[in-house]
């Protein structure tokens, strides 16, 4: 927690540094004089969040001043509190009682108190202990001053036990499994012990995401499984992928999963684009990722069962730098970022696909947008102080020439089935510009502009089912045209 000086705008708080003790008497005198009614406590509150995740849990108080947090205490029960100097109870502050919704998985409830004349206390009831970040965001875009809390799990979400846990609830059927719930010990099924063996092949290779601190390694679940080499011949010429049932045949030892990365853009405090009817660019491309996701589970390349894995699944923020280390950790065969564009006038539309450029961008039209597009962590509210800072950092100029050749067929492939559903191209080849979630260097990785949501008619097209659809039928066969020509066993794992 970083500390600042204290609020000028309060008489008391400012000269407590260095004052004595008669002149704080003296301010306080004052300060009855005047009435309640004159004395200036600071902040005013603006707007209170929350938003819950598995992930993590986020509450913000959004102030037009910066706020002063003044302790944490985390109890047995598991309870938070937080005090706010300089503060007066406010209508909006006490609307955070009402936030806290049922399925929250960290929060089970909270109080908001007058602790002190000059001092908000909140308690948060949790459902299990957290480890908190709390910090402070410079105003930015539509925000004032906003004081985060964010609430981690002890042990961080690891993305690859929450996509085998997922596989495994699917492929046994069994109803209400959460990506949360550990998956079963070794033993219990084939399927089960095939997928803990990716885990520590994953494990090996990867770090854990280190997006809750602290950063904890992953418990190995399994000892590692004794690997029969993997002879480096080419594959036979293939077949192009097929779309089937559900995968619930019985895997084999040889059962190879592809894994393409779904990342909605934006979430969370950032809600990308908005349409001229409101229409918020997070929701539409969350909207299109699952639509694509239950058509990627739905399909096999070349016998292998395809999977995605969805850097969010609901409406929260993830970091930049933190989405692609989640699909590095998942081993992700393909990166599908997928965003709706916006541009300053209102007649500009059309779908476009951009690949990570080494030097500069393939147009300033491509630079601008790769601009916007990572100021998201900006919007988002990234603690700098926090590990996602140090993630990003790492992850800068790790890009490949090859990773951006093969980002580029895929982009084409997609380009192609977009232009056959009928949709008008924006640009008619893949753009290349530095987009910072496009940085894995072992993942060939895309990101996909729909539409212009700042186009009236694109829009109304980006909220309907039907159009979703078709646009995720198109992603979908761009991404099987790509396996096509470029089998992925080829160039990745093999289990
Ligand atoms: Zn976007």
């Amino acid at each position: 927690m970083s500390r600042r000086a204290p609020i000028p705008a309060n008489p008391v708080q400012a000269a407590a540094p260095d004052k004595t003790r008669r002149h704080l008497l003296q301010a306080g005198t004052l300060a009855l004089l005047l009435g309640r009614q004159h004395i200036a406590f600071g902040a005013t509150i603006v707007a209170v969040r929350m938003w819950p995740a598995q992930d993590y849990t986020r509450i913000t108080i959004e102030s037009d001043q910066r706020l002063q947090t003044q302790q944490l205490l985390v109890g047995n029960p598991p309870r938070m509190a937080i005090d706010i100097d300089g503060l007066e109870l406010s209508p909006t502050l006490r609307e955070l009682v009402g936030k806290v919704r049922a399925d929250d998985p960290y929060v089970a409830g909270l109080r908001v108190g007058q602790y002190a004349p000059r001092v908000v206390r909140i308690v948060f009831d949790l459902k299990q202990p957290v480890v908190p970040q709390v910090f402070s965001l410079a105003p930015v875009a539509a925000y004032k001053n906003r004081l985060v809390f964010d609430l981690y799990p002890q042990r961080a979400v690891d993305p690859l036990e929450a996509l085998i846990t997922e596989r495994l609830r699917d492929a046994t059927g069994v109803p209400g499994a959460t990506a949360a719930a550990p998956p079963p010990a070794a033993g219990d099924d084939p399927l089960g012990d095939l997928m803990r063996q990716q885990a520590n092949r994953a494990g090996a290779a990867l770090p854990p995401v280190a997006s809750a601190p602290p950063a904890q390694p992953a418990p190995a679940l399994a000892p590692p499984a004794p690997q029969a080499p993997v002879a480096n011949v080419p594959p036979p010429p293939a077949p192009a992928a097929t779309t089937q049932g559900p995968n619930r045949a019985t895997p084999s030892r040889t059962d190879r999963i592809i894994i393409v990365a779904l990342d909605p853009g934006h979430g969370g405090e950032d809600p990308g684009a908005i349409g001229p009817n409101g229409t918020r660019e997070k929701d539409i491309v969350l909207s299109v990722a699952r639509r694509l996701r239950d058509r990627i589970n739905a399909s096999s390349v070349n016998g292998s069962p395809m999977r995605a894995f969805m850097t969010r699944d609901a409406d929260f923020f993830v970091p930049l730098g933190t989405r692609v280390q989640k699909a590095r950790r998942v081993q992700a065969d393909l990166f599908v970022s997928i965003h709706a564009d916006a541009f300053t006038t209102p007649t500009a539309r059309g779908a476009s696909v951009y690949a990570l450029s080494q030097s500069g961008a393939s147009s300033s039209a491509a630079r601008w947008l790769a601009n916007k597009e990572n100021e998201a962590d900006l919007v988002g509210g990234v603690n700098m102080g926090g590990q996602d800072a140090h993630v990003q950092r790492a992850l800068f100029d790790m890009s490949t020439t090859a990773q951006i050749n093969d980002s580029i067929k895929l982009g084409t492939a997609m380009l192609g089935e977009m232009k056959g559903m009928g949709a008008r191209l924006h640009k008619p080849r893949v753009e290349q510009a530095g987009f910072a979630v496009l940085k894995a260097p072992d993942i060939p990785s895309v990101l996909v502009e729909t539409a212009f949501i700042s186009n009236p008619e694109e829009e109304a097209k980006l909220r309907s089912a039907a159009y979703q659809e078709e646009l995720a039928d198109a992603l979908m066969r761009g991404i099987q045209g790509y396996f096509a020509k470029n089998p992925p066993l080829a160039r990745s794992r093999q289990l």
